[in-house]
C-alpha cells in the first residue's frame, strides 16, 4: 500500500507518478501554490486497511470506556500543545482566517471533552420497562459496531474529519477516515498526533484520494458518516443500500433568516452579517438569505450594508483579517455565477459582488444583495459562499412559505423580541435546526441532535443519538418467573 507523504511535505489534480501509486496535489488556495502531493489510495489499498482495522477492533471494542476516553484526550492535549502549527497548516490549505481556524479545532475540542464526559452513560446498558409482557426483564447494550468509515468535506477539515471518528472510536469502533482531496493536510496531521498520543496502531487510519476512494471506503467498511453536498450524498446513500449498511449524510443547506417587524435590528443585523460571511461564508449553517419585514426592511439592509463594508479583507486595513480566500476553486465559480443570474433578472448589489485578484485568487468580496425573488438561483440553491440575498417580506407567513420554498431543510433562524411567535415560526419550518436571535451557532450545541431534513440529509450527529449511531443496539430479555 503506498505510503502518504508526510503533511508538512503535502487540489485534487491527478498526477500520474513515474513509478509507484498515482498522485494528486495539495494547493494553497491563498496563492495557487502546489503545497504537496498524495498518493490514490486504491480499492485494493482500501481492502487492506479494512482487514488491518478489523483486527484492531477485536482488541479495541474490548478496551475500556475510561481508557478509550483517555487515548482521546491525550489526542487532545497533543492538538493543543501543537495548536498553532495546526492552525497555520488548515490555513494553507483552505486561506481561512486565524480566528476561522481556530474555530475549526475549537468544534473538535467541544466534541471530544463532551463525549469522553458523557458517553460512557450514554453507552451504558438501559433498562427498558415491558409495555405488554410484564413477566420480563429488559435491557438494551449498546455493542461496538465494527469499522466506521468518515467521508469528510473541505470547509472545517479538522473538525469533520476528527470529530466523528473520536465519536466512533469512544464506541469502540474503529476508522477510517476519507478526507477531502482539498484539504487532506491536516487530516495526516491529526493523525501523527493519533499515533503520538499512543492509540494502538490501526484504530485510526486515513485513505487519501478523490472521489473514487471515497467509493472504495464504502465497500469495506461497516458504517458509513458522509459530510458533503447533496449530489455525493446521493451515491453514497446508494451504494450504502447495495451494501445494506448504514449511513449518516450531513448535506447542503440554503438557511434562511426571518426578521419580524418587532425584532432588534441591530443585534439582527450584525447576527447577519457574521451568519453569513464567516469562513468566507463556506459553513453548512451560514445564512444564505434573509426575509426581512417591509417595516424593518430599510433599516436592516442599512445596517448590514455598513457592517459588511467595515469587515477587514486584510491586515492592512488597520486591525486583524476578518475575511478569508474561499477554499475550492470550483465554488467561486457558483457563487459568481448565482450573483450574476441575480443581477441579469434585476437584483442590485449594495456592496461587493466581485473577485478580489488582488488580494488573493478565490477571494470574493462579502456581498449584499437586494431586489432579489425565488425565480433566482441565489434564491433556492446553495452558493456556499460570501453572500447574503435580502428579501422583503409582508408578513410571517410569507416569510414561512419562502423560506420552505428550496429542496434544503438544514438550519435556519427567526428575530423577533415574542417567544411565542418565535416558536409558532420555528415549528412551521421545515429544516433540522432553528435559532431564534442567534446565528450559525447550532453546531456547537453538542448535547442536541444536528442534520438535516429533505435535501440536506439523513441521520443526526451530537447528543446521546450521535454515539449511539456507532454502537449496534442489543434487545436483551429475560423472563421473571
Ligand atoms: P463533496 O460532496 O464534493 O465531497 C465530499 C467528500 O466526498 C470528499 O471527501 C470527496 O472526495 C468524497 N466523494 C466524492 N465522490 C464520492 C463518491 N462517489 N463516493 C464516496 N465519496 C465521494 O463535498 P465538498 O465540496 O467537499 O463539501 C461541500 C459540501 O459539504 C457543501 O454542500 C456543504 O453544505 C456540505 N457540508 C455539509 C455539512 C453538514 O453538516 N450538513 C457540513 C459541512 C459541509
Amino acid at each position: 500500500m503506498p505510503a502518504a507523504s508526510s503533511p508538512s511535505a503535502a487540489a485534487g489534480r491527478k498526477k500520474v507518478a513515474a513509478t509507484g501509486p498515482e498522485l494528486f496535489e495539495v494547493k494553497d488556495p491563498r496563492t495557487g501554490e502546489v503545497i504537496g502531493e498524495l498518493p490514490i489510495h486504491t480499492a485494493a489499498d482500501l481492502a487492506d486497511m479494512a482487514q488491518r482495522s478489523r483486527k484492531a477492533f477485536e482488541r479495541w471494542r474490548h478496551v475500556p470506556f475510561k481508557q478509550r476516553a483517555e487515548a482521546m484526550m491525550r489526542f487532545s492535549e497533543l492538538v493543543l500543545d501543537r495548536l498553532d502549527e495546526g492552525v497555520e497548516l488548515i490555513r494553507s490549505e483552505t486561506g481561512k482566517t486565524w480566528t476561522d481556524a481556530h474555530a475549526d479545532f475549537l468544534a473538535a475540542f467541544n466534541t471530544i471533552r463532551y463525549y469522553c464526559r458523557k458517553g460512557e452513560g450514554f453507552l451504558a446498558d438501559e433498562r427498558r420497562t415491558p409495555w405488554l409482557v410484564k413477566n420480563k426483564a429488559v435491557y438494551v447494550s449498546y455493542k461496538p459496531m465494527g469499522v466506521a468509515g468518515i467521508i469528510a468535506p473541505w470547509n472545517f477539515p479538522f473538525e469533520l474529519a476528527v470529530s466523528e471518528a473520536v465519536t466512533a472510536m469512544l464506541a469502540g469502533s474503529t476508522v477510517i477516515v476519507k478526507p477531502s482531496e482539498v484539504t487532506p493536510l491536516i487530516a495526516l496531521w491529526a493523525e501523527e498526533l493519533f499515533k503520538e498520543s499512543g492509540l494502538p496502531d490501526n484504530v485510526f487510519q486515513i485513505a487519501t484520494g478523490l472521489g473514487a476512494t471515497g467509493a472504495a471506503l464504502i465497500g469495506v467498511v461497516d458504517r458509513i458518516c458522509f459530510t458533503g453536498s447533496t449530489a455525493t450524498g446521493r451515491k453514497v446513500a446508494v451504494a450504502c443500500a447495495e451494501r445494506l449498511i448504514p449511513c449518516t449524510l450531513e448535506l447542503g443547506g440554503k438557511d434562511p433568516m426571518i426578521v419580524c417587524d418587532d425584532a432588534d435590528i441591530e443585534k439582527a443585523a450584525g447576527a447577519a452579517v457574521y451568519g453569513a460571511f464567516f469562513n468566507a461564508g463556506q459553513m453548512c449553517t451560514s445564512i444564505e438569505r434573509a426575509y426581512v419585514h417591509e417595516d424593518v426592511y430599510d433599516a436592516f439592509v442599512r445596517q448590514v450594508v455598513d457592517r459588511t463594508n467595515s469587515i477587514r479583507l486584510t491586515e492592512d486595513e488597520g486591525g486583524p483579517q476578518d475575511f478569508g480566500s474561499m477554499t475550492f476553486e470550483p465554488q467561486i465559480d457558483i457563487v459568481e455565477g448565482h450573483v450574476e443570474d441575480a443581477k441579469r433578472s434585476g437584483a442590485r448589489v449594495l456592496t461587493g459582488g466581485k473577485r478580489r485578484p488582488d488580494i488573493g485568487p478565490l477571494v470574493y468580496e462579502p456581498t449584499v444583495l437586494v431586489d432579489v425573488d425565488h425565480s433566482m438561483t441565489i434564491m433556492r440553491e446553495e452558493s456556499f459562499g460570501p453572500i447574503l440575498p435580502i428579501m422583503k417580506v409582508r408578513s410571517d407567513e410569507e416569510a414561512v412559505r419562502l423560506a420552505n420554498d428550496t429542496p434544503y431543510g438544514l438550519n435556519s433562524g427567526v428575530w423577533t423580541e415574542d417567544g411565542e411567535r418565535a416558536k409558532d415560526i420555528a415549528r412551521q419550518l421545515q429544516v433540522g435546526t432553528t435559532e431564534i436571535n442567534d446565528a450559525a451557532t447550532c453546531h456547537l450545541l453538542i448535547e442536541s441532535p444536528f442534520g438535516g431534513v429533505k435535501d440536506s440529509g439523513v441521520g443526526r450527529r451530537k447528543g446521546p443519538e450521535g454515539i449511539r449511531k456507532y454502537t449496534e443496539p442489543q434487545t436483551v430479555s429475560r423472563d421473571l418467573f
